[in-house]
């Protein structure tokens, strides 16, 4: 099969689903063909990494260690494969690329100039990151919406490509918000059409209109998108608003746009089975219900753990128990009021020592009271510092993260790997890594999801500076908080767990399991959590 490219733009507003989008439409063809979704953003930030966390929500982590938006996490989600860094382009990312070959005096004699040189590395970048990939089909976003500054280049280059195309390759792919406005009550199309428009204007026409709004589009309103774009009637789709994204590729599909993308880019169309799948998992019905406390620690945006709830949702559908999830911020106070209406707790990542003292003081409450708790990187971190203040006697056991002259109570420690280092991007430990598991709760939910290797072995991904002080980890051996796994390459602590016969779940780990969980697939670690809550 020739490559085949989905280009994704946007109008109105943004934050309406551009991933989501892309997401459900690459959804259909990537069973049968490898999908790599390529992010053009517009911001002048190298790495995503650096990037505004309470405007970009969580930071996610690609196997291969790059930070990303959060968005390549739901595009793993739907798409299945992993994603790579270099999928994700930043107009940083371009202009420091352009700087560079300027300097190395690859455009000697000529005039470096946005059109043709910038508009041409971005296409090159693009191919090279397709081909790197071996994969058949390209799925671009473009970042904010058309008639942006930041973005223009983009339109240009995506323009061109187009040109260069043949015309059964390339499906451009358009998402639009349909307003209704309070005083009228009734669909509005007007900005939509303009949008239209505003693309023509740039030499783009839309194959496909994607409307947003909050109930279906209705027949009138899709008419009139139909006749002011130039398109028929069956190429405007309607996505409303719904309580579970993993319901999106059924309301596309129930309009037949998986037939109608593959007979325009020419591709053989097969009905795709894990979209089955995902009906029947959604269709178990919700009988139970329990509640998780987040204990959190920042001040905006519940999306800083968007791969968290994903992982819960994914847990809830395949056991069918509605999880209420619920927020306990412990900037202020500790969490021990709330946590007595929760059956279960999660404490997720964190940086910087901003309500530790409040989420340890939680966690003893949560230990005593024998609430079944996952610590996600942070929260195993803290689950050690609280072990070993109140049990192994070290009452200033800390991490020399919130307090840099605790030596030698520097339970949790710079990484070896991490001393010296000055670098801010180079201080982590980024990425996937191995795991020996030992036998116990965490190695049986691993190998019982099929994650496991003959020999114990997992793969998660990790995010960190700190870890267990291996003099620390020696202490535990003794106690019934268990290290239960550690880092095929360096030894590190990287799960631990209480004995089953006196805490019914008290599980910990320095990776971020969270990232890898699927609809299909659910966090082993999150099944565990979820399972003990029901007990
Ligand atoms: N701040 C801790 C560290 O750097 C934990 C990081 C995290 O929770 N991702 O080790």
């Amino acid at each position: 099969m020739r490559k085949k490219y989905i280009i994704i733009t946007g109008w109105v507003i943004s934050g309406i689903g551009k991933w989501v989008t892309g997401a459900c439409t690459g959804f259909f063809f990537a069973e049968k063909h490898k999908v790599v979704p390529i992010k053009l953003d517009g911001y002048l930030n190298v790495d995503p990494g650096t990037m505004n966390p309470k405007e970009h929500g969580e930071v996610f982590v690609l196997s291969d260690g790059a930070e990303v938006d959060m968005d390549f996490g739901h595009y793993e989600r739907f798409l299945g494969g992993k994603c790579r860094g270099s999928q994700s382009i930043s107009m940083g990312k371009i202009f420091s690329g352009i700087i560079e070959k300027e300097r190395r005096g690859e455009y000697l004699g000529e005039d470096v100039q946005m059109i043709p040189h910038v508009t041409d590395y971005i296409v090159e970048r693009i191919e090279q990151t397709f081909k790197n990939s071996g994969w058949d089909i390209c799925m671009i976003e473009v970042w904010g919406t058309v008639g942006d500054i930041e973005a223009e280049l983009y339109y240009e280059a995506i323009r061109q490509m187009r040109h260069r195309k043949e015309r059964e390759d390339f499906l451009h792919i358009h998402l639009t918000y349909v307003p209704v406005p309070g005083g009228v009550q009734e669909q509005k199309t007007k900005p939509t059409q303009q949008s239209v428009h505003l693309l023509q204007s740039r030499w783009l026409f839309p194959d496909i209109i994607i409307a947003r709004s909050m109930d279906t589009l209705e027949d009138e309103s899709r008419k009139k998108i139909a006749l002011f774009s130039n398109l028929r009637e069956e190429r405007v789709f309607s996505i409303p608003d719904v309580s579970s994204i993993y319901t999106i590729p059924k309301i596309l599909k129930e309009q037949k746009i998986d037939r109608i993308t593959h007979g325009l880019l020419g591709v053989p169309f097969e009905e795709s089975a894990k979209g089955e799948l995902w009906e029947t998992i959604l269709a178990k019905p919700q009988n139970k219900e329990i509640q998780i406390g987040i204990i959190w620690k920042y001040t905006a945006l519940e999306d800083s753990y968007s791969s968290v709830v994903e992982a819960l949702k994914h847990v809830w559908h395949t056991l069918g128990v509605k999880v209420k999830i619920v927020f306990i911020n412990t900037r202020e106070h500790d969490g021990i009021e709330d946590m007595k209406q929760c059956d279960g707790c999660i404490i997720p990542w964190g940086f910087g020592d901003t309500a530790i003292e409040n989420m340890v003081e939680t966690l003893t409450y949560i230990r005593e009271k024998k609430i079944p708790c996952l610590g996600i990187c942070l929260g195993m971190q803290l689950m050690s510092i609280e072990f070993a203040r109140n049990i192994l006697d070290i009452p200033h056991a800390n991490s020399l993260e919130f307090d840099k002259d605790c030596a030698p109570h520097d339970i949790i420690t710079l990484l070896d790997s991490q001393k010296g280092v000055v670098n801010l991007g180079g201080t982590m430990r980024l990425g996937e890594q191995g795991s020996l598991l030992k036998d116990g709760i965490i190695e049986s939910l691993y190998e019982t999801s099929g994650r496991a290797t003959q020999s114990n072995v997992i793969y998660e991904r990790f995010r960190h500076r700190y870890e267990v002080h291996p003099e620390f980890a020696k202490k535990l051996e003794w106690t019934d908080l268990h290290i239960s796994g550690v880092s095929q390459k360096e030894g590190i602590v990287q799960f631990i767990e209480m004995d089953n016969k006196v805490h019914p779940y008290y599980v910990g780990t320095q990776a971020h399991p969270e990232l890898t969980s699927k609809l299909e697939n659910p966090g082993p670690l999150f099944m565990g959590l979820v399972k003990a809550c029901l007990k």
